[in-house]
């Protein structure tokens, strides 16, 4: 079988070193908010090229606490409209209704899956706020062009980086375009943790500190609370998983550049459409994710040549039950998506041979 993403493979290339960080911790005695942390916050600014990095538990954390932290400095108010493209993973929307504002969910560019400035444009209203672009399946969003939109109606921009660790558009990367960003180190993300784990990145000092408060209930100084904060914070087994992995995440991403250019080379099926890649650098290919009217169809032959592959992702949030206020939407590319995408196995550790197969087992899919 190949599997779509084997973590004991990519975990166990550093086994050693992830072990040695792992001793190093238990050693310690400090478990919570210590030098690991601040080591790992110190190593994914440098990497990002940002001036903060706080460490929280996980991704969707990691969002709710950057709206949380403008409420807070009093920059957004309950009720205020966030759009975001409706085709994302359901934790962006999570994080704006977590926190009482409300949001407007936008078709999004049929290419590539992300907001498209024109769409976006047209959803603004005089109670927009702010802007949260999710950088889906390792493509940059088109950050320039939303930052413009966003100076012209004074609009917040909050990337979803969950997916997007690295990528970049003329050298400037994921997590520095907008006033803060949200990244997830779930173990399968790019750059995963050995459980749940996530950071926010800024350039402000100031919306930097009420997070650090908040991420730490609320309190900057122990048993003194200004907020009415969460417990969400990194801690230093997974800070030290996360430096030692970090510093391979640059060789992780070359191959990953390397498999899909090899798949965006050899697939060749007109029953299959293939991703649509808007600029290389800006691809950090977390899924490789093609469509097919024909998908069950395509995952059962992928399944009988021992290939496994997902979908991400099967529901759009606007139809989930959680979101009965969002039902009657009618959101057509938006259902298309979910209805068509496939996500084919793309995994650092894959061996040349199981890409050959998989592209074989493609082009050799028929109806
Ligand atoms: C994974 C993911 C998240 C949430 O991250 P967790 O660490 O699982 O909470 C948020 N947004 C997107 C787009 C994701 O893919």
């Amino acid at each position: 079988m190949i599997n779509f993403l084997d973590l004991k493979s990519i975990n166990s290339q550093y086994a050693a070193e992830l072990k040695e960080a792992c001793a190093r911790v238990i050693d310690s005695g400090w478990y919570i908010m210590g030098e690991e942390l601040s080591k790992f916050e110190n190593d994914f600014s440098s990497f990002c090229e940002v001036k903060h990095t706080l460490g929280v538990a996980n991704g969707l954390d990691a969002l709710i606490l950057i709206f949380r932290a403008l409420k807070e400095l009093g920059k957004l108010q309950d009720g205020d409209e966030v759009i975001v493209q409706a085709n994302t993973y359901i934790a962006s929307v999570l994080a704006i209704t977590a926190n009482n504002l409300t949001p407007v969910l936008v078709e999004p560019d049929p290419l590539t899956f992300n907001l498209s400035p024109d769409i976006v444009r047209s959803a603004i209203t005089s109670k927009t706020k702010a802007i949260l672009p999710v950088h889906l399946y390792g493509q940059l969003s088109p950050m320039p062009q939303l930052m413009e939109l966003a100076e012209e109606f004074d609009l917040f921009v909050i990337e979803d980086c969950a997916q997007a660790h690295g990528a970049h558009i003329n050298g400037k990367r994921a997590g520095t375009w907008g006033i803060a960003s949200g990244f997830s180190f779930y173990p399968g993300k790019n750059l995963g943790a050995l459980g749940d784990a996530g950071a926010i990145t800024t350039n402000d000092d100031e919306l930097a500190e009420v997070i650090c408060a908040l991420r730490n209930y609320g309190s900057h100084k122990k048993y003194e609370n200004i907020y009415t904060g969460m417990n969400s914070r990194l801690d230093e087994i997974q800070s030290a998983m996360l430096s030692v992995k970090l510093k391979y995440l640059n060789n992780e991403t070359i191959r990953r550049q390397s498999i899909a250019g090899q798949y965006l080379d050899n697939i060749k099926n007109p029953l299959i459409t293939l991703p649509h890649v808007l600029c290389k650098s800006a691809h950090v290919w977390h899924l490789f994710v093609i469509q097919c009217d024909e998908r069950s169809l395509l995952q059962a032959w992928l399944q009988q040549n021992d290939i496994q592959s997902l979908i991400h992702y099967p529901i759009p949030p606007h139809k989930q039950k959680a979101y009965a206020e969002l039902n009657s939407l009618i959101l057509p590319v938006t259902e298309r998506i979910h209805d068509t995408v496939l996500s084919i196995p793309l995994d650092p550790t894959m061996k040349d041979s199981d890409v050959a197969k998989i592209i074989h087992t493609l082009n050799n899919f028929s109806v």
